[in-house]
Order: C-alpha cells, then sequence, then structure tokens
C-alpha cells in the first residue's frame, strides 16, 4: 500500500488542498492530512478545529484519509507514520521557490521521504487560507473557495 503524508497548516482547509487531495489520492493508496500545530505560531483555529473540518469536508473519501495534529517536523513523523513521500501543492512560481528550499531540507534530514507535488487546478493557482481569512474578514464572497462548513466555522470564529 502506498502511504503519503500531506503536511500544512490547513487553517482553514480551502478546495485548493482539496484540489491537490483529490490528485494525491489517484497516486497514493492512504493519505495522511497532518495538520502542523505551532505553538510559537498563532493560528486562526485550533489544531483539533483543523482537524474536525477536514474530516467533515473530505467525508467522500475519509475511508483513504486519515488526519492527525502535529508539533513535530513533518519529515520526521512521515516516517514514524510508515509514509514513503510527502505530498506538496503548488500554485505558482513564488511557491516553487519556497518548496525547493523545503524539500532540500527535508532530504537531509531524512533521505528516504520523497516529495511530490501536485499542480492546482488553475481556478486555485491564487488562493490560500490566508486570502480565505482575509475575504471572510471583510465580508466578502467565500462560496468559490470553501465549503459552506468552513465558511460557517469562519463565521462563528469572528463572532
Ligand atoms: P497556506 O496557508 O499557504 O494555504 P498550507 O500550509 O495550509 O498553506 O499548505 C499546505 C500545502 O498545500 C502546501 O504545499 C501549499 O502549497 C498547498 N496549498 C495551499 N493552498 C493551495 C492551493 N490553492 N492550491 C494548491 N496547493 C495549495
Amino acid at each position: 500500500m502506498k502511504v503519503a503524508v500531506y503536511p500544512g497548516s490547513f487553517d482553514p482547509i480551502t478546495y485548493g488542498h482539496m484540489d491537490i487531495v483529490k490528485r494525491a489520492l489517484k497516486v497514493f493508496d492512504h493519505l495522511i492530512i497532518l495538520i502542523s500545530v505551532n505553538p510559537s505560531k498563532e493560528a486562526f483555529f485550533t489544531g483539533e478545529e483543523r482537524a474536525d473540518m477536514v474530516r467533515e469536508v473530505l467525508k467522500p473519501c475519509i475511508d483513504k484519509i486519515e488526519v492527525i495534529t502535529s508539533n513535530k517536523l513533518s519529515v520526521k513523523e512521515a516516517k514514524r507514520l510508515g509514509a514513503t513521500h510527502m505530498i506538496r501543492g503548488l500554485r505558482a512560481m513564488t511557491d516553487f521557490e519556497y518548496e525547493i528550499q523545503l524539500t532540500q531540507t527535508n532530504r537531509v534530514l531524512d533521505k528516504d521521504i520523497d516529495s511530490v507535488f501536485f499542480m492546482t487546478s488553475n481556478k486555485y493557482s491564487f488562493l490560500s487560507s490566508t486570502t480565505v481569512k482575509e475575504i471572510a474578514l471583510f465580508k466578502g464572497d467565500l462560496g468559490p473557495f470553501i465549503p459552506k462548513y468552513i465558511e460557517q466555522k469562519i463565521k462563528e470564529k469572528l463572532k
């Protein structure tokens, strides 16, 4: 069975992340979504809230995924969880620069875990969780970017 870890903040999950999950599941049998919880980095949602949202919106493929939160190095977690690869999503050239650095660093930390990149659909190539939070703050239309369930959770949080 081919197992991969998809690490990220997912604060919150967007259609862009979901697009990458869908593509990765065509190649890997099982995907572990690793929600990075960094105590020194302020997040909008708690790790558990982010995990619940991921589980909810990925219900249609829940038998092929697992969602866990972690405050450890992703590459170490990948090894511990029995994954052979790490999934990353690419939007634009700006992601590419950062991802190269990250991949090379991870390779030094563990040469056995390789990174695999999927390019998102054009329509999500500008989308990030940060953009979503900004649109929410200014009460813009979130329909094209996140599922209704996430929109509801953001609204509750902003109350
Ligand atoms: P962000 O806060 O930038 O949205 P995350 O840390 O949650 O990012 O991202 C985890 C992974 O998912 C990264 O590889 C990131 O490039 C990717 N990703 C995030 N948004 C998208 C998107 N719209 N399309 C494709 N990949 C994405």
